[in-house]
């Protein structure tokens, strides 16, 4: 009847998912715990409607990432032959641009519209904000376009009216956020006049189609036979509705875990799947609670997690496994994140030497910044990484910024550093960065008192446009802050034998300058023009302000500021100038978040203590459940080995900072897991 190749669909699934592969016309909602195969089930339930007759056209796949669209359909092909191309699978953005194309009058766009990308949309909008109110942007305390964006992006993917979403969010602004309304409502004139979309317009834009236009609407629903949803925990308010309008009349499945909520920062709301039922009447739900993925130890372990949630508003569950018995999770207790580093290179070495493909093995992490100690440590034993989740650290943005101004302080003739950061100030671009530099310099040649005080001369600021004359101010009184932190240290003589030198006393009691540490200089810098510049140019200030913790602690490991320079750019020649070659063995490092839907066979997760998981953000804000979620997820990850690592302590930072033992872990039966004291022993 329809040619394609036999499945055997019962031999392939267990009773649970086969019912829900199988299951009959009507809104199905598959609520399963971790690795019990969810994907699968959609993979496979594709694979059914075609064996059923239904043409793949009449299919709409909607997934977390491309990616995974792209490796469920391509399984598809392999179950039936059916190419890919031939369904709507992918993103809720990348499904939206495609309809939009076809609905662009609908949306008040015309067919051949552009998307912005983030940096346009901040352009755009910044460039409005200019035209409307000049003042606004003079004034340095208001906050810049991408932060504003950023809240009204929350607004509208949460469907919550944006001046709450900006009272909530921007409660600080000097004659309260009101006025920022008016912005709003030109950038989004200036869209449609340009013809242009950008990100959020997409999912917007797709809603109001089906909103406004009946004729579009009916015709959706009657296009899209079988709506699928993969990772449905993690749908916003307006991906959600979008949905409920679709599958009003037909089939939707939807495939989650409440348990494995992680983006409620990004709007994410995991009540979508719990009123699903109320939503979509007649839902009938399949629970599958047997996981393929993981030994029964790491199950036990993952459960015990969950079973100390305070109160289970969602749906409970319990992981049953069906795999033989395996090695016990082990947690690690360690001195320190620079022990943590040492002990992960070690036991990798070790798992290496029995055998172990190192690309099995993936590194886990709560925040970027956590890995820098690790790093460091994999490049020193020559065991090859990649970071799957952006970038290096030292290649982040906002790190390559304060190395810039470390790099100009310690070398002042170092002129690509001082470029870096004078076009980090408002209106300044290379060449206006290279007036400056040429003045400064000029002014140097007759002064003699060094390029960094030569950028504090009026003759200097001359050449510095009228909007960046203030921030130009405070940068350059950062800039001889930490150089004079530092000239004081060179000077200061350290005694060869301090008890026998009866003068040093003496002498450091009348030198009063201070003499700063390289960490202490980059926590100058930190605190200084670049942290209150950062504050309103990212709307993530908060999570780059950690990885600059981050760098201090790195930092603290030295005593000259000319090695640490020299330090990280051997770092970032030995790992990042090398493009690794696709079949070379490589160990992976990425975020928990990234890891999502993923599986690996053996999984390290660092950082395991309070302050870094849950970090220590959330704990201030109360938002603790998330982060247990996110543990949930990393421990789930793991197929046949858990190792989990407690720091007692941070170098994150100046100095040590110690850390509570992770609140998780403390709720949690000793029974689950094996404990290796390594904060006593010597590596
Ligand atoms: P997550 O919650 O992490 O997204 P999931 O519920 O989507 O996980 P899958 O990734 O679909 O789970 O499946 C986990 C693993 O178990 C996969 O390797 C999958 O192939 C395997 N698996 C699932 N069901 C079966 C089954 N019936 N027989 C054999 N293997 C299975
Ligand atoms: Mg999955």
């Amino acid at each position: 009847m329809h040619g394609y190749p036999p499945v055997d669909f019962k031999a392939e699934l267990n009773e649970a998912q086969y019912a829900a592969v199988t299951s009959p016309r009507g809104p199905a909602l598959v609520l399963a715990g971790a690795g019990s195969g969810k994907t699968r089930t959609l993979t496979y339930r594709v694979a059914w409607l075609l064996h059923q007759g239904t043409k793949p056209w009449d299919i709409l796949l909607l997934t977390f990432t491309n990616k995974s669209a792209k490796e469920m359909l391509e399984r598809v092909e392999d179950l039936t032959g059916v190419p890919r191309g031939q369904f709507w699978g992918g993103t809720f953005h990348s499904i939206a641009q495609r309809i939009l194309r076809r609905n662009a009058t609908a949306a008040e766009r015309s067919p051949d519209f552009t998307i912005l990308d983030q940096k346009e949309s901040e352009q755009l909008f910044s460039g409005i904000i200019k035209e409307i109110d000049g003042a606004f942007i003079k004034d340095k305390t208001n906050p810049k376009a991408p932060v504003i964006l950023d809240a009204y992006s929350h607004a509208r993917n949460t469907l919550r009216p944006v001046v709450d979403v900006m009272n909530e969010r921007l409660d600080w602004m000097k004659g309260g956020p009101e006025k920022l309304l008016k912005f709003c409502e030109a950038y989004e004139a200036a869209k449609k006049s340009r013809n242009v979309c950008d990100f959020d317009d997409l999912l917007v834009l797709w809603l109001q189609v089906l909103e406004k236009d009946p004729v579009a609407l009916a015709h959706y629903r009657q296009r899209f036979q079988h709506l699928l949803v993969d990772e449905f925990q993690d749908t916003n308010r307006l991906q959600s509705k979008i949905i409920d309008l679709l599958a009003s009349e037909h089939q939707i499945m939807a495939v989650g875990d409440d348990a494995q909520c992680i983006y409620t920062w990004r709007g994410a709301d995991w009540e979508n799947i719990v009123t699903f039922p109320q939503r979509h009447p007649g839902t009938q739900i399949h629970t599958i609670d047997i996981n393929y993925r993981s030994t029964p130890e790491i199950l036990s372990f993952a459960n015990e997690i969950l079973a100390h949630r305070p109160s289970v508003d969602g749906f409970e569950r319990k992981l049953k496994a069906v795999r033989g018995s395996g090695m016990q999770p082990t947690l690690f207790t360690v001195g320190d994140t620079s022990q943590q580093a040492k002990l992960i290179g070690r036991k990798i070495n070790q798992l290496h030497q029995e055998g172990h493909a190192l690309a099995d093995i993936h590194i886990l992490y709560r925040a970027h910044y956590q890995s820098i100690e690790l790093q460091m440590e994999l490049n020193a034993l020559g065991i090859p990484f990649v970071i799957t989740s952006g970038h290096k650290f030292f290649d982040l943005i906002h790190v390559k910024d304060i190395l810039a101004h470390l790099r100009f302080i310690h070398n002042p003739n170092d002129s690509v550093a001082l470029s870096r950061v004078l076009c980090l100030l408002p209106k300044i671009g290379p060449i206006g960065a290279d007036k400056i530099i040429r003045a400064a310099q000029e002014v140097d040649a007759t002064q003699r008192r060094g390029l960094v005080r030569a950028l504090r001369d009026p003759a200097v600021l001359k050449k510095v446009t009228d909007v960046a004359k203030d921030d130009f101010n405070d940068l350059t009184i950062t800039l001889e802050d930490m150089l004079e932190g530092i000239e004081n240290a060179k000077q200061v003589p350290t005694p060869v034998n301090p008890s026998t030198d009866l003068f040093t006393h003496a002498r450091e009691k009348q030198d009063e300058k201070i003499s700063r540490t390289p960490a202490e200089t980059v926590r100058v810098c930190i605190e200084g023009w670049y942290g209150t510049h950062m504050k309103t140019l990212f709307p993530d200030w908060k999570d780059r302000e950690q990885d600059l913790t981050g760098l201090i602690g790195f930092a603290s490991k030295f005593s000259d500021l000319g090695d640490l320079i020299a330090q990280v750019v051997l770092m970032n020649g030995e790992t990042s100038n090398k493009d690794p070659e696709p079949e070379e063995d490589m160990l992976k490092l990425t975020t928990i978040h990234q890891s999502k839907g993923l599986e690996f066979p053996i999984v390290f997760v660092l950082g395991v203590a309070d302050g870094l998981l849950p970090l220590t953000r959330a704990i201030e804000e109360g938002d603790v459940e998330e982060e247990r979620r996110l543990f949930y997820v990393a421990c789930t990850r793991a197929e046949n080995l858990l190792y989990l690592f407690a720091p007692r302590f941070t170098t994150s930072g100046e100095g040590y900072r110690p850390l509570d033992p992770c609140r998780f872990i403390e709720e949690m039966s000793p029974d689950c897991y094996d404990l290796a004291d390594y904060a006593h022993r010597r590596l």
